[in-house]
C-alpha cells in the first residue's frame, strides 16, 4: 500500500466476486488517485460485462442457501462485521482519506457512520415480522409474510466512500438478499476493504460481490445489472440525471428501485433564531466534505433584520478554515473529488459575481492549486444566479435576504429536488408551520446535521424514491406475501 497501514491486507485492488479477488478477464486495470496531489495510488481491476454477469450469477447462486438462514444467524454475521469495521476504524479512515481527499478526522466519523448502519441492521434482522389480518370473511385467515426481494444491485458515489455501502449492503443482506456492488471509481479502495472484513466476519462467497470498473465500464456494467431479471433490485445513490438513466434502463423488467439522488437545501434563518446557532449549523451543513454531500446547504436565506449579522458571523468563521491535505490533523477542508468539481463552484462564483453578487470571503480557486477551492461566502445573491438553481456541490454558501415567512417557503420549494432542508427559529408555532410546509423529505430544526442509522433518510420530488437506514431501511428489500387460508 501507498500509505501506512496496521493490516496492509486492506489494501485489494482486485475485485472480489463469490468470494474470489478478481482480475479483469483481459488484465486492464484503472488508475486511483489521491485528489490532495494527484498521484496516482492504485490501479483496479477494470472489470467487462461478462464479469459482472458473472457476479450477478454469484449472487444467485448464493440467495437460496442466504435467505434460508434465521435472521438471528445473519445478524451474528452482520454484527461480527460491524466489530470488525469499527477495530479497523483506523486503517479505512487513512484509504478513504488517501482516495477521497476529506479530512482524516471526517474519515473516521464516516467509518463510525457506516458501520452504525451494520450495527443497526444486525439488530434489525432479528426484527421481521409480518401480520396477520381480521378477515373480512370468517371462512378465511389471512397472513402478511416479509420476504427478501432476492438479488439487488447497488451503485455507489464517492463522496461518502463507505457509509453508501453499508447504508445499501447491510440492510439488503439483512433482509436475506445478495448483492453487486459497483461502487464509485474515484474510491473503490474503501469498498474492497469492507468485503475484506465482510469475508472475515463470515459473510459467504457469493452474498456480496464487488464489481469495479473505470466511469465508462461503470455505464456498461450499469446496463447489464439493469436488464438482468435476475437482479430483482436496484439501489443508488448519485446524480439525479444518472438516477434518470437507472430509471429508464430498469423499465423492461419493472426493477424497484431505491434512489437517493441530488439536493438543493435551503437553510433559512429567521429573524427569531439563536445567531450563533445559525452560524455553527451553518458551518456543519455547507463545509463538511468541502460541500460535497447531497444534504449539504445549497443556498441561504436570512432574514433582513439579521442578514448582516449572518454574514459577517459566517464570513469570520468560514475565514478561518484550513484547507489542505486531509492527512494534516488540523485541517478542516480538503480538495474537491476532481478537475471539473472545482470548475463548477468556479462557474458557480464567477456567474453570481458577474450578475452582482458580493465575495465576503474566499471566491477563487485556493493557492495551494490542484483540486483546493477557497471556502466561499457571498451575499447580494438574487434567484437568477446559477448557485440558486444548481447543485453546487463545493465550499460555496450564498446567502438571499428575505422579509415573509410565506414567500421565503415558496422559494424554498421552488426546486425540482426535495431531499434536506434547514431552519432555525424559535417560535413553536412556526416551527410547526414551516416544517410542514416545505416539500423535503429530511428538516433539520435548529441544526445542520440530521443524518444518523436512526433516521430515515431520502428525498421527495426528483431527489428520489425510498428510504434508507432506520426501521423502515429493510423495506425497501422486502415484499410483501399475502396468504389467504379458505375453508376455516
Ligand atoms: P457523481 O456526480 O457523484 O459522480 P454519478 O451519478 O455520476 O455521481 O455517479 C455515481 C455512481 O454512478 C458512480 O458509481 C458511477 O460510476 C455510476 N454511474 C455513472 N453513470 C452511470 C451510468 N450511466 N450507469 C450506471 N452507473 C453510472
Amino acid at each position: 500500500p501507498p500509505i501506512h497501514l496496521n493490516d496492509p491486507a486492506l489494501y485489494k485492488t482486485r475485485s472480489y466476486i463469490n468470494g474470489q479477488w478478481m482480475a479483469a478477464t483481459d488484465g486492464g486495470t484503472f488508475a486511483v488517485d489521491n485528489p490532495a496531489n494527484g498521484k496516482i495510488i492504485a490501479q483496479v481491476s477494470n472489470l467487462d460485462q461478462a464479469q459482472a454477469q458473472a457476479a450477478i450469477d454469484a449472487a444467485n447462486k448464493a440467495f437460496k442457501a442466504w435467505r434460508a438462514r434465521t435472521g438471528k444467524d445473519r445478524a451474528a454475521i452482520l454484527r461480527r462485521w460491524f466489530d470488525l469495521i469499527i477495530a479497523n476504524t483506523e486503517d479505512l479512515a487513512q484509504l478513504m482519506t488517501l482516495e477521497q481527499g476529506k479530512p482524516i478526522g471526517e474519515s473516521r466519523g464516516e467509518v463510525a457512520y457506516g458501520a452504525s448502519f451494520v450495527e443497526w441492521f444486525a439488530e434489525q434482522a432479528k426484527r421481521v415480522s409480518g401480520d396477520i389480518m381480521a378477515s373480512p370473511n370468517s371462512a378465511n385467515r389471512m397472513l402478511v409474510m416479509r420476504e427478501p426481494i432476492g438479488v439487488c444491485a447497488a451503485i455507489t458515489p464517492w463522496n461518502f466512500p463507505n457509509a453508501m455501502i453499508t447504508r445499501k449492503v447491510a440492510p439488503a443482506l439483512a433482509a436475506g438478499c445478495t448483492i453487486v456492488l459497483k461502487p464509485a471509481e474515484q474510491t473503490p479502495l474503501s469498498a474492497l476493504a469492507l468485503a475484506e472484513l465482510a469475508e472475515r466476519a463470515g459473510i459467504p462467497a457469493g452474498v456480496l460481490n464487488i464489481v469495479t470498473a473505470d466511469s465508462e465500464r461503470s455505464i456498461a456494467i450499469g446496463k447489464v445489472l439493469c436488464a438482468s431479471p435476475v437482479v430483482k433490485k436496484v439501489t443508488f445513490t448519485g446524480s439525479t440525471a444518472v438516477g434518470r438513466i437507472l430509471m429508464q434502463q430498469s423499465a423492461p423488467t419493472i426493477k424497484k428501485l431505491s434512489l437517493e439522488l441530488g439536493g438543493h437545501a435551503p437553510f433559512i434563518v429567521f429573524e427569531d433564531a439563536d445567531l450563533d446557532a445559525a452560524v455553527e449549523g451553518a458551518m456543519v451543513s455547507k463545509y463538511r466534505n468541502a460541500g460535497q454531500t447531497c444534504v449539504c446547504t445549497n443556498r441561504f436565506y436570512v432574514h433582513e433584520t439579521v442578514y448582516d449579522a449572518f454574514v459577517e458571523k459566517l464570513a469570520a468563521k468560514v475565514g478561518k478554515l484550513q484547507v489542505g491535505d486531509g492527512f494534516a490533523d488540523h485541517i478542516t477542508q480538503g480538495p474537491l473529488i476532481d478537475e471539473a468539481a472545482v470548475a463548477k463552484v468556479q462557474e458557480h462564483v464567477q456567474d453570481a459575481v458577474a450578475k452582482g453578487a458580493k465575495v465576503d470571503v474566499g471566491g477563487q480557486a485556493h493557492a495551494l492549486g490542484g483540486r483546493y477551492y477557497q471556502p466561499t461566502v457571498l451575499s447580494n445573491i438574487t434567484e437568477d444566479m446559477l448557485c440558486m438553481r444548481e447543485e453546487t456541490f463545493g465550499p460555496l454558501a450564498p446567502v438571499v435576504k428575505f422579509s415573509d415567512e410565506n414567500h421565503v417557503v415558496e422559494l424554498a420549494n421552488n426546486t425540482e429536488y426535495g431531499l434536506a432542508s434547514y431552519f432555525y427559529s424559535r417560535d413553536i408555532g412556526r416551527i410547526f408551520r414551516v416544517a410542514e410546509a416545505l416539500e423535503y423529505g429530511m428538516v433539520g430544526v435548529n441544526t445542520g446535521l440530521i443524518s444518523n442509522e436512526v433516521a430515515p433518510f431520502g428525498g421527495v420530488k426528483q431527489s428520489g424514491l425510498g428510504r434508507e437506514g432506520s426501521v423502515y431501511g429493510m423495506d425497501d428489500f422486502m415484499e410483501l406475501k399475502y396468504v389467504c387460508l379458505g375453508g376455516m
